[in-house]
């Protein structure tokens, strides 16, 4: 029988009424501790005072304009992240799955204006996340993601991971314009692409004349200890995707660019309704504001440190139900031994919050500025989950 909310998601029973720092409350007052922050979105807590402010005093003056207009708060967190990153323009978004859509249009658009037009193929990673939309479906290419649902859209390739040889001959061939990558894998299973990857991918990119798309849609913002992920190789893209961790909780996205890779994108040729609205440019520039500032992250990475570390030992205590802990900064995943369905399920009977990925791994994404207390709660609920699951045999 159909339900009222089509059916899409396995939901969990579990429903919240309130949320306070890294904290989710039901309606009973039985508390979780939250290491999945919305998946990455809630980077500042729940109910963040400084946010909380910034909404509310929006609300107050002026919720929603047409981007017909000039808006202040949009031109406000453009330069913000203009001047924080290699980007020299910004085009905001509602979501990640909508940044990826212009990021292949602008891709293809660049090509187009350059009179390139066979060099419209677009270079992917097999186990990646680009969102769920016809061009994010596409790129991803996985039966899981695009099983009856063709024709696909065309023009992209998978490559296997780690294929060095693969992704240099793909990179040659004369009808590839650009690759995307996720410097972080998120529903992947936590697969952080290590730094020398990065870097020889821009060599690769610059050797081909190829535009880099960087996916931080999950990574960045905070979430690894430096504001985007690829920052910690070294190199900066033509093109970058951003969302989740950049509302705090308010729907927003972006795509961040350089002058050269924008160019082709002229009046007329990109817009959105919604996208750059008030309210979630006014929140989005008080996140910026608080994650781009330099003692802000340094705690990230020295919370991050402390995770891992009390992770590690988890993992030593509990070596038939976890393999191991990855990831970088706060994107940290627990590789299981266990199923992870039955370790995030303990979990929720432990009263702590994490998320499924693929590689049989469990996700723990708390906010980033998680007390250290919470920190130490979070790993003792998981080592009660862990006790009750060798307790189950
Ligand atoms: C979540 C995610 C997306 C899609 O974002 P939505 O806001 O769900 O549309 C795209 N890329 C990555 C890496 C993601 O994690």
């Amino acid at each position: 029988m159909i339900t009222t909310i089509l059916p899409t998601y396995n939901r969990a029973p579990l429903s919240f009424v309130r949320g306070e720092g890294s904290w989710l409350i039901e309606a009973d007052g039985r508390r979780f501790l939250d290491l999945a922050a919305g998946i990455a979105v809630n980077s500042l807590g729940h109910a963040n005072p400084a946010l909380v402010k910034t909404l509310t005093e929006q609300a107050q003056a002026l919720w929603h304009v047409s981007n017909l207009y000039q808006i202040p708060a949009q031109q406000r967190l453009a330069d913000l992240l203009v001047a924080h990153t290699f980007a020299d323009t910004v085009f905001f978004t509602n979501s990640g799955t909508e940044a990826c859509e212009l990021a292949v249009k602008m891709a293809r658009k660049y090509r187009f204006d350059r009179g390139e037009t066979d060099r419209t193929r677009i270079l992917t990673f097999e186990g990646s996340f680009h969102g769920r939309s016809a061009a994010g479906i596409a790129a991803v290419g996985s039966e899981k993601m695009t099983r009856g649902f063709g024709p696909l859209l065309p023009g992209f390739t998978q490559l296997p991971w780690g294929d060095h040889a693969a992704l240099e001959a793909a990179a040659a061939e004369p009808d590839v314009g650009a690759i995307l990558v996720e410097p972080v894998q998120g529903e992947g299973g936590i697969r952080p692409l290590p730094d020398a990857c990065l870097k020889g991918l821009r060599d690769l990119c610059d050797q081909h004349g190829l535009l880099m798309i960087l996916d931080e849609v999950q990574c960045g913002m905070g979430r690894t200890g430096k504001l985007f992920a690829h920052e910690w190789a070294g190199i900066t893209p033509d093109i970058m995707m951003v969302a989740k961790g950049i509302g705090g909780g308010f729907p927003l996205g972006a795509v961040l660019a350089t002058e050269n890779a924008a160019s082709a994108m002229t009046a007329g040729t990109h817009g959105s309704t919604y996208g750059g609205n008030p309210l979630a440019c006014a929140v989005g520039g008080t996140v910026m504001e608080i994650i781009a500032d330099d003692a802000f992250l340094a705690e990230v990475n020295r919370k991050a440190g402390l995770l891992r570390q009390r992770l590690e030992g988890l993992v030593a205590s509990h070596p038939d139900i976890f393999e191991q802990v990855r990831g970088s900064g706060l994107m940290l995943g627990l590789k299981c031994r266990a199923p992870n369905a039955d370790v995030l399920k303990a979990g929720y009977d432990e009263g702590v919050l994490t998320v499924p990925a693929a590689d049989n791994v469990i996700r723990i994404l708390p906010a980033l500025n998680i007390p250290d207390a919470d920190i130490a709660a979070a790993v003792d609920r998981l080592d009660r989950a862990a006790t009750r699951l060798e307790a189950a045999g």
